[in-house]
C-alpha cells in the first residue's frame, strides 16, 4: 500500500467523561464531523464514564486477585462499547467510519498485563480507512501481545494509545478532550485563582502528571516529546476554546521560572531505621520492592558518620504500602534494621518549572513561605525542574494556595 505522509490527520482522543452518555457521544460526533472536513480523521475513545471501575469492581467481587488476563480482556470490553457507539452514530449522520479494536488495528505490547507497553503498531488498516475516506474510531487503553493475548496499557491509558497513533502515523498534532480547558497551574478545585496555561513543555507536564496533576497521562507525554508530536489538551464542551498546547517549549530563555504547583495526596513515607552502615544495603532493600514491580520516590538516606547505622526513608503510592510495609519486615532481620515505620497521612507538594533550575532563591523563598505558615516540611527533595516537599495531609490544600500565591502563579 502507497504510504502517503499522513502529517495532516487530526488525531482526536476523548476521555471518558467526553462519552459518559449517548448525549455526550452525540456531541462528540459533531467535533468530529467539523474536523473530518479538513482532513483525515482518527478517533481514539476511553470507556464511558466509570465503566472501567465498575468492571474491576465486579472482577474484584469474583475474586481478590483476579487473574490477570481475564482482568485485562473484561476491561478491554469497556472501550469497545465506546468505540461501536460512537462510529453508530457517525454513521447514523452520514459519515462513513469504522471501528477498531487494538487486535484490529494491530496495536502490540509485551506481554505484561494491566500496564503493558506499546511495542509496534501496524498502520495498514488507517491507512485503508484514511484512503476510503472513513473515519477510523480506536478503543484506547488496550493491546494485544504477539501470541493474541489482549493486554491493557495501565489506567488512564487511552491518552498512551492516541499519542502512539500520532506517531505511528505521523500525525503532527494529538488533541486530548477532555473536561477542563487544560492544564493548569494548579487545580482549579482547590486554588481559585489557577490559571490556564496556553502552552507549557512536554518536560513541565511529565513533572506535573508525575507530581500529582492528573489532566494527562505522563506516559503519554513522555511518547509525545520522543516522537515530537504535538499535544492539544482541549475542553470537549468548548470545541472552539485552542486548550493548553503541549510541545518542546518554543521561548524557553524568556520562559517563566515557575509554571505550576502540584499536590500528590496518594503518597505514604516509609522509614527503614538504623541499617548498618555497608556496601549492598540499599541495593537489597530496593531490590526486593523493584522485584513487585513497587514504584518508590524521594529516596533518602541519612548518614550518621559516628553510629554507623543509617536511616533509609522514601514514599510509595497508597496502593503498594501494606506490600512494602510486609516486604521489609521480612527483610529487617536480614538487614540488621531495627524498626520499620510508615505515615500514610502526608502529601507531596511540589512547585514545579523549567526555568527553576540554578535559582537558588525559589527553594529559599519556597520554605520560607511554608514556614511563615507554620506548616512543617518532612522532606524535601530536589530536581532540575521541582521542588517538593513532603508535608501533613491536612496543610496539603493550604499549602497549595499559599504557594501559588506567593509565586504569583496566577498572573502567568
Ligand atoms: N478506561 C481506562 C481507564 O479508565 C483508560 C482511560 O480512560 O484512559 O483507566
Ligand atoms: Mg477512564
Amino acid at each position: 500500500m502507497e504510504m502517503t505522509s499522513l502529517s495532516n490527520v487530526s488525531v482526536l482522543k476523548f476521555g471518558g467523561t467526553s462519552v459518559k452518555n449517548l448525549a455526550r457521544i452525540a456531541h462528540v460526533c459533531q467535533i468530529i464531523d467539523t474536523a473530518r472536513k479538513a482532513g483525515p480523521v482518527l478517533v481514539v475513545v476511553s470507556a464511558m464514564g466509570d465503566t472501567t471501575d465498575y468492571l474491576i469492581k465486579l472482577a474484584t467481587q469474583v475474586s481478590h486477585t483476579p487473574d490477570q488476563r481475564e482482568l485485562d480482556l473484561l476491561l478491554s470490553t469497556g472501550e469497545q462499547i465506546s468505540i461501536t457507539l460512537v462510529t453508530m452514530m457517525l454513521k447514523s449522520m452520514g459519515i462513513k467510519a469504522r471501528s477498531y479494536t487494538a487486535y484490529q488495528v494491530g496495536i502490540f505490547t509485551e506481554s505484561v498485563h494491566s500496564k503493558a507497553r506499546i511495542v509496534d503498531i501496524n498502520t495498514d488498516s488507517l491507512h485503508k480507512a484514511f484512503a476510503e475516506n472513513e473515519v477510523a474510531v480506536v478503543a484506547g487503553f488496550q493491546g494485544v501481545t504477539t501470541e493474541g493475548d489482549i493486554t491493557t496499557l495501565g489506567r488512564g491509558g487511552s491518552d498512551t494509545t492516541a499519542v502512539a497513533l500520532s506517531a505511528a502515523i505521523g500525525a503532527r498534532y494529538c488533541d486530548i478532550y477532555t473536561d477542563v480547558d487544560g492544564i493548569f497551574t494548579a487545580d482549579p478545585n482547590v486554588v481559585a485563582g489557577a490559571r490556564r496555561l496556553t502552552e507549557v513543555s512536554y518536560d513541565e507536564v511529565v513533572e506535573m502528571a508525575r507530581l500529582g496533576a492528573q489532566v494527562i497521562h505522563p506516559r503519554a507525554v513522555e511518547l509525545a516529546r520522543q516522537y515530537k508530536v504535538t499535544l492539544r489538551v482541549r475542553n470537549t464542551f468548548k470545541p472552539d476554546d485552542p486548550g493548553t498546547t503541549i510541545d518542546g517549549g518554543k521561548n524557553m530563555e524568556i520562559y517563566r521560572s515557575v509554571s505550576g504547583v502540584a499536590i500528590d495526596k496518594d503518597q505514604s513515607v516509609v522509614a527503614i531505621m538504623d541499617v548498618p552502615d555497608r556496601p549492598g544495603i540499599a541495593g537489597a532493600i530496593m531490590r526486593a520492592l523493584a522485584e513487585k514491580n513497587i514504584v518508590i520516590d524521594m529516596i533518602m538516606q541519612s548518614y550518621q558518620p559516628k553510629l554507623g547505622l543509617n536511616n533509609i526513608t522514601f514514599t510509595v503510592s497508597q496502593a503498594d504500602l501494606d506490600q512494602t510495609i510486609s516486604l521489609l519486615t521480612a527483610q529487617k532481620e536480614e538487614l540488621g534494621a531495627s524498626i520499620v515505620e510508615a505515615d500514610p497521612d502526608i502529601a507531596k507538594v511540589s512547585l514545579i518549572g523549567a526555568g527553576m533550575a540554578h535559582q537558588p532563591g525559589i527553594a529559599a523563598r519556597l520554605f520560607t513561605i511554608l514556614g511563615d505558615a507554620s506548616i512543617n516540611i518532612k522532606m524535601i527533595a530536589t530536581s532540575e525542574m521541582n521542588l517538593t516537599c513532603v508535608i501533613s495531609k491536612v496543610d496539603a490544600e493550604k499549602a497549595v494556595r499559599i504557594i501559588h500565591e506567593a509565586f504569583e502563579l496566577d498572573k502567568v
